[in-house]
């Protein structure tokens, strides 16, 4: 079995490979910036994250008197680490009984994955969980968490049609009542409208405060990392709409545009809790910003 990091590398090395040509080079001239420049755009680090660490890179540069092509490559790694590292912040549990989470997110982008796996990581940890399934528009969905609950052997509040807030509501209760440790909330990812997703999704949050003073002490955007800008977009919305604590960044196993992480840091820093880098329940890592931006440009 790979490790996430090569399993990170090899979904990154179409990317890394198009950088990594760009230290080969034989001197350090602006040719070689823009190519990294390129470089950059492509992995979807978007126009101001590249702008930032291009600056950052020559000041580094410049700086440490090189001349060697080769040494760029690790303050580039040194640029994109410092960039990275507010993104690195661990999920906390155990100050709230229960703490109670809201995932949310569109439909594909790993939602009801990574619930799953996040109740295998907190079960692991002797995390009492208790699953609300608030996504009542799509039968799929509430019946792929029922799957995650069993193998997790955690407690699931489901019921079919009925309101997602009132499901996220006796969720809490339950959670309370059961001395659960953890509740999180599934909530639908597209509405049969399309239009008020938003308005849903504030009303659940609404109703999860009225249940518990102080509830949901998470709200966690789930998000794909091959999607680029539009991954840096939905942070924005999700988070001008909902005040996000935290992001999952899924699929970073199969993508060559890692890049969207520099963006992100740069342009809306929400943490990132975890990282997916697979489809299976222990495919779920913690962000560590160094070895991120290594796997990246190594
Ligand atoms: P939802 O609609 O947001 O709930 O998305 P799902 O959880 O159903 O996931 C959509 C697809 O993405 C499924 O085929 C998952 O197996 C896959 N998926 C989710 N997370 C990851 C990941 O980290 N890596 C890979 N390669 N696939 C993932």
């Amino acid at each position: 079995r790979q490790s996430w990091m090569e399993r990170l590398r090899a979904g990154l090395r179409r990317t890394g490979g198009s950088i990594a040509s760009v230290f080969s080079a034989t001197k350090i001239d602006e040719q070689l910036y823009e190519e990294l420049e390129e470089a950059l755009l492509l992995a979807d680090a978007g126009v101001k994250a590249t702008q930032f660490l291009l600056d950052d890179l020559k000041r580094r540069v410049k700086e440490a008197r090189t001349t060697d092509p080769q040494a760029v490559r690790g303050l580039l790694i040194d640029a994109l680490a410092e960039l990275l590292s507010p993104l690195e912040k661990g999920l906390e549990v155990g100050r709230f009984t229960p703490t109670v989470m809201m995932v949310v997110g569109v439909n594909g982008a790993g939602k009801t994955t990574s619930i799953g796996k996040l109740t295998r990581h907190l079960a692991d940890a002797d995390q009492r969980v208790l699953l609300a399934a608030a996504d009542t528009f799509r039968a799929a969905a509430r019946e792929q968490l029922g799957v995650w609950a069993d193998r997790a052997q955690v407690e699931i509040i489901s019921q079919e049609g009925g309101d997602p807030a009132a499901v996220s509501f006796d969720a809490v209760n339950a959670g309370r009542a059961r001395g659960a440790d953890v509740v999180i909330a599934d909530t639908a990812g597209r509405l049969p409208t399309q239009l008020h997703l938003m308005e849903e999704l504030k009303k659940i949050k609404r109703v999860i405060t009225k249940a518990q003073d102080g509830a949901p002490h998470e709200v966690l955007l789930v998000v794909d990392g091959n999607t680029g800008q539009n991954a840096l977009n939905q942070v924005k919305a999700f988070d001008e709409a909902l005040g996000l604590t935290g992001l999952i960044v899924t699929k970073l196993d199969g993508t060559a545009k890692g890049g969207v992480l520099a963006a992100i840091a740069r342009e809306r820093p929400v943490p990132v809790y975890f990282v997916g880098v697979g489809e299976k329940l222990e495919d779920l890592e913690t962000f560590s910003a160094r070895e991120f931006a290594r796997a990246l440009l190594e």
